[in-house]
């Protein structure tokens, strides 16, 4: 019953967000598509829900009521390796920005490519899902999931702040900021960034740093690395902070004009990446995490890294 409700306030907000999108250039045109199969799943999954409730009241025959069930359910998907409903209608619905190569990109054919995109194909190839990707912004990703996407997978840093609103799968790469500058440039330091004016991709953990860390900061925020970058070109910014990988792509995009400092240097943290989840659902957890391990035994994991990121 509860969820009932949310699947009915599901259906409210995507018809207020298609009230409030009502523009009429092709993005919203395509989001109407989506929509319109999105409201498909809800159909979906209210079957699936359905069913599986018939299930659970056989099962569970001394159950009191359906809140007690509905607690229930979410435990035993995890222990009896039941699949989540986000899957029960065949398709993964996959976010990402691919604006942060080698990790996502737009491929010359004009779609998203990268080792996270590879990844999450051959985790619903373990699932026996189909897997579609939606190429969003990275600051859209973590409130989309559960409603528009089933899942996020954007070189994405486990964060308390992001746990409140998601869980993480297992972990699945170690990542770190670096600090881009113009060739020439004599930024060095931790102390050497104060007061500087620092251009970010907007949401990101870059973002975060030269928010809240650096003092004086004067912050440019980007939806994509690339225009950052470009504008450290063009001396509107003094550095970029911005991930390991895609900074050293950017560095040798933008051989002679620009260079990549290890964060180290700036006494920045390790990160870890993994992928986004709706939270409190189990059963798409442990699936997750169980093809991530088989992915990783398998050496497909290893071959993706080569292939993608140490290329
Ligand atoms: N790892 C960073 C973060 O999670 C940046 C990710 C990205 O820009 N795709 O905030």
């Amino acid at each position: 019953m509860k969820k009932l409700i949310a699947l009915l306030l599901a259906g409210v907000m995507t018809m207020s967000l298609l009230t409030a999108c009502g523009g009429s250039d092709g993005t919203n045109a395509d989001e109407t598509t989506t929509d319109a199969a999105g409201a498909e799943n809800e159909a979906d999954a209210a079957d699936a829900e359905d069913a599986a409730d018939t299930e659970n009241e056989a099962d569970a025959a001394g159950a009191e009521n359906e809140a007690d069930n509905a607690d229930a359910e979410s435990e035993a998907d995890a222990e009896t390796g039941e699949v989540s409903e986000a899957l029960a209608d065949g398709v993964l619905t996959v976010g990402t920005n691919a604006e942060f190569p080698p990790f996502e990109y737009v491929d010359d054919n004009g779609e998203p490519d990268g080792f996270d995109i590879a990844l999450i194909k051959a985790i619903g190839e373990k699932l026996g899902v189909e897997v579609v990707v939606e190429n969003m912004e990275f600051d859209s990703l973590v409130a989309a999931i559960g409603s528009k996407i089933d899942v996020a997978i954007a070189g994405m840093t486990v964060t308390d702040e992001r746990k409140a609103s998601v869980d993480f799968s297992d972990a699945y790469y170690d990542a770190v900021q670096y600090v881009i500058v113009p060739e020439g440039s004599d930024i060095a330091s931790a102390a050497d960034l104060s007061g500087k004016a620092i251009g970010v991709q907007m949401g990101t953990t870059g973002d975060f740093i030269a928010s809240d860390d650096v003092e004086g900061a004067e912050v440019s925020r980007y939806n994509k690395g690339v225009d950052a970058v470009n504008d450290l070109i063009n001396g509107r910014v003094d550095c970029v902070i911005i991930d390991k990988n895609p900074a050293l792509v950017f560095e040798s995009t933008f051989e002679g004009q620009v260079k990549a400092l290890p964060g180290e240097q700036f006494e920045f943290g390790t990160e870890e990446y993994a992928i986004a989840i709706p939270k409190g659902d189990g059963a798409l957890l442990s699936q997750v995490n169980k093809a991530l391990e088989e992915i990783k035994a398998d050496g497909t994991f290893d071959e993706l890294v080569k292939q993608y990121i140490e290329n």
